[in-house]
């Protein structure tokens, strides 16, 4: 039996799994790369702490920022650099891969990615549909005729799915997520006081002391920005209270895909949804307060995912350690 390896390509970060060992890197998707030679200078990490810090020379990319595939060689550059971080090339015995890519990604895209892997010496590499990942690695059975809803709100989309009989019924998905979130509070910041600040420091923001619901309180947080007005640094005391006011927009915008993909789903399955509730998966379920805030706006019971970042790659490893079993929700291609 050759060895088996899941890779989980998010918009904000990059996770991968090991048959027989379980989840062996956790990355930033990011890669700093040099601008005249092209010269990869960082990745995963590393990379992500110098965004918005590189000199001229250096650009730090999110190659898949927006779910989709924005630069297709440093996307290649990026799962080559993992594959030989966690040595699976180099061995006798070739890896076969399963690879999930945000749900948005188009068809010629994913044979973009498929390439890449290959190319990076491995076996054969699958590609699972992220939904499907993100529901098994949450804990929902898939398999069975009972529907259920997953909700995954990653950095670059939030994928809404009915899924029933190991496939996607319906589904919906918005770029509203995680950066987006970021973005708000960068506006919201910047209209009330007069203050940029940074894209690391809004996601600290939202991370620390953000909510969405009123009885959820966070406290506050002080942060730097610069004076738009003097052009000097700016020291903010935010508030929870302003961090719901900024992202109560775009968390609209959430739910109302929900509801659309609620309203999109045939009866018997409602059903079972409103039987058995809404799981939600992504680091962008821990947003305080919005497992609650959609349960109310739903009229659903909502669980969030045991480790919501993890769900899809859990989902894929699930998929590994299960040979034969959920194999039909696979594509595949080999060398
Ligand atoms: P992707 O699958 O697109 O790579 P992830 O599921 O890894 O995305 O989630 C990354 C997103 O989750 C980022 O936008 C990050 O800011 C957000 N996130 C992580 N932890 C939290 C948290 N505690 N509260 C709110 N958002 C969070
Ligand atoms: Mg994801």
């Amino acid at each position: 039996m050759g060895k088996k390896i899941g890779i989980d390509l998010g918009t904000a970060n990059t996770l991968m799994y090991m048959g027989g060992k379980g989840i062996i890197l956790r990355a930033p998707s990011v890669v700093a790369v040099e601008s005249h030679s092209r010269k990869v200078v960082a990745v995963g990490g590393e990379a992500k702490r110098m965004i918005g810090k590189t000199p001229g020379s250096i650009i730090a990319y999110r190659p898949l920022k927006g779910g989709v595939i924005a630069d297709f060689e440093v996307t290649s550059m990026m799962i080559h650099h993992f594959l030989r971080k966690i040595d699976a090339g180099g061995f006798f015995n070739r890896p076969s891969v399963i690879v999930c890519m945000p749900y948005g990604v188009t068809e010629v895209e994913k044979r973009a990615v498929e390439d890449a892997t290959l190319e990076a010496g491995v076996k054969s590499v699958s590609l699972i549909e992220e939904p499907i990942a993100a529901a098994i690695g949450s804990g929902l059975r898939v398999s069975g005729s009972r529907g259920s809803m997953i909700v995954d709100i990653g950095g670059g989309t939030t994928e809404v799915a009915v899924v029933s009989l190991g496939g996607i019924v319906v589904s919906h998905s918005t770029k509203v997520a995680g950066d987006e979130l970021d973005n708000a509070i960068i506006q919201y910041m910047r209209e009330k006081y007069n203050v940029l600040i940074g894209e690391g420091t809004a996601e600290i923001l939202k991370k620390r002391i953000g909510s969405v619901h009123p009885s959820v309180n966070r406290g506050a947080l002080k942060v730097y920005g610069r004076n738009l007005r003097s052009g000097l640094g700016a020291e903010l005391t935010v508030t929870s209270g302003e961090i719901r006011e900024a992202l109560s927009e775009r968390v609209e915008q959430i739910i109302e895909t929900i509801k659309d993909t609620l309203e999109d789903t045939p009866p018997e399955l409602s059903a079972d949804i409103y039987d058995f509730g809404i799981m939600m998966a992504g680091g962008g379920a821990m947003l305080g307060g919005l497992p609650l805030l959609i349960s109310e706006r739903t009229g659903i019971r909502v669980t969030v995912a045991k480790s919501p970042l993890e769900s899809v790659c859990l989902g894929i490893g699930r998929v590994i350690e299960s040979p034969g079993g959920i194999g039909s929700v696979l594509r595949q291609r080999t060398r």
